[in-house]
This record gives C-alpha cells, sequence and structure tokens, in this order.
C-alpha cells in the first residue's frame, strides 16, 4: 500500500527543512489514543496533497490508530518560473 518514491521524498525532506529553518513548528509528538487509552508517541503520515496545504494523518506509534489529522499551510510550491 505504501507508495515510496525516492524523489518525492527528497522534495518533502527538503521542504521540511525550510520549515525549520524559518520557525519551529509544534509537531505533535504525544497524542491520546482512543484505543491505548493514553498519550502515545504518533507517526505522522502525508495523507493529502490540497490547495492549502498538506494534510497530514497522526498514527499512534502502538496500534497505528488515527489520532488526529492535521494541514501543514505556508508552504507554497515555487512552481511559477518566468
Ligand atoms: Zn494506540
Amino acid at each position: 500500500m505504501e507508495q515510496k518514491h525516492s524523489a518525492q521524498g527528497q522534495v518533502r525532506f527538503v521542504r521540511a527543512q525550510n520549515r525549520q529553518a524559518m520557525y519551529r513548528e509544534f509537531d505533535a509528538t504525544e497524542l491520546y489514543c482512543p484505543k491505548c487509552r493514553k498519550a502515545v508517541p504518533v507517526r505522522k503520515r502525508l495523507l493529502l496533497v490540497l490547495p492549502e496545504g498538506d494534510k497530514y494523518e497522526y498514527l499512534c506509534a502502538f496500534c497505528s490508530q488515527s489520532v488526529g489529522t492535521k494541514i501543514d499551510r505556508g508552504v507554497k510550491p515555487m512552481s511559477v518560473i518566468i
């Protein structure tokens, strides 16, 4: 199910680096998992790429239950070349 494209991964890596350089974004490291019934470390997964931003899903590191989603805004693709 998981698609891995090295080129895409590289782009995402660069964008993450840029974002970190600009400001420290809050990245949820622990969220409440209804299945585990406690705050758990989470894994971030890119769900959708929307015009308004990238939508990420947070999954419980233990049971892979979805514990939340988030849209990363403000990362405008610099694709306009004049
Ligand atoms: Zn869990």
